[in-house]
């Protein structure tokens, strides 16, 4: 393989750029031309594929978002579109792809690559760290340092006067922004989609403490929660507690966005790296992953969400450092 091309494609994440970078500077190390496919899959129907060099991702690291930018493709769901895509591929002499996405980026990969020759690579660049087959997505920790940040600093002002914040955060159906950043921050409550909790226990227990004074400021919830979201949750506690001082605070995008952390851009580059390998030694059509602090591989076939049972260890952490 001499010519490789590289994309961003679903949700952006912090780190992106770092394993974009890692992909270009190993590709060239090995006399390879690199393209970068602007806009994910819609770039590539497009046709918006540019050579880059190793400058082009000089000063990228540090950065949050994609320089490559990232989409949502409806094209790249039909045979026709993933036609065009493939043409505009070959104009350029591209024979392999590495896609940086979510596990909806690498079911477009799959199906591209099974119709295609052109070999795919996976990274999992998602804030939600919901795939399984890696133990850390490239952008799970900043996210997640970012919801502590911003909680620490709701934890103040809920303090200061004696109120109880129900703070949402990001994660869509999967809890592990929550369940971080909830323990991490001292939350009394963490709600996550994994382990269903009813409003009817939640509000008991919020009854129970306050019999016994003790003070409630904060209760983290997963975006993905049955209950609707913090502001379902708010309205069923104001019904049953409503002399309850009582605020919503819904994080929203500011996960999603920032400078990486160190973690996030060491993953990154690593992943990134051995994307470039995998295409020169043939493994193909994988997604790489870190399992106990191995490169791991699994085919994109097996690409799924991760609906992983939370340890019953952590829900008795949280239970138990939260009393
Ligand atoms: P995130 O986790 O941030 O949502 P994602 O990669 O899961 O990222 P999706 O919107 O699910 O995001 O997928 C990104 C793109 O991948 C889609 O817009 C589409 O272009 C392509 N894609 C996803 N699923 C398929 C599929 N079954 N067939 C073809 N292309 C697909």
């Amino acid at each position: 393989i001499t010519k490789i091309g590289v994309l961003t494609s679903g949700g952006d994440s912090p780190g992106m750029n770092a394993a974009i970078r890692a992909v270009v500077r190993t590709g060239i190390y090995h006399g390879m031309e690199v393209y970068g496919i602007n806009r994910g899959y819609s770039g590539m129907v497009d046709g918006d594929i540019h050579r880059l060099e190793g400058r082009s991702v000089a000063n990228i690291i540090q950065r949050g978002g994609t320089f490559l930018k990232t989409s949502r493709c409806a094209e790249f769901f039909t045979k026709e579109g993933r036609k065009t895509a493939y043409d505009n591929l070959k104009k350029h002499g591209i024979e392999g792809l590495v896609i940086i996405g979510g596990d909806g980026s690498f079911r477009g990969a799959q199906i591209f690559s099974n119709e295609y020759d052109i070999p795919c690579i996976g990274l999992p660049g998602t804030i939600d760290k919901d795939i399984a087959g890696t133990d850390f997505t490239i952008g799970f920790d900043t996210a997640v340092n970012t919801a502590v940040e911003a909680i620490d600093k709701i934890r103040d002002t809920a303090d200061a006067h004696d109120r109880l914040f129900i703070i949402e955060v990001m994660g869509r159906d999967a809890g592990y922004i929550a369940l971080h950043s909830g323990i991490s921050t001292g939350a009394e409550h963490i709600l996550i989609p994994e382990k269903k909790t009813s409003v009817e226990d939640l509000i008991a227990s919020l009854k129970e403490k306050e019999r016994r004074k003790k003070l409630v400021n904060m209760i983290v919830v997963a975006e993905g929660e049955d209950f609707g979201g913090a502001d379902e949750l708010a309205k069923h506690i104001k019904k049953e507690m409503p002399h309850q001082e009582l605020r919503v605070c819904i994080l929203g995008h500011i996960q999603r966005g920032g400078s990486p952390s160190c973690f996030d851009r060491v993953i990154a580059s690593r992943m990134g790296y051995h994307a470039v390998e995998c295409l020169m030694e043939e493994r193909f059509n994988v997604f790489i992953g870190i399992v106990n602090n191995k490169m791991h591989y699994t085919p994109l076939d097996e690409a799924v969400k991760k609906k992983q049972r939370i340890s019953e260890e952590w829900l008795k952490i949280v239970k138990i450092l939260a009393t």
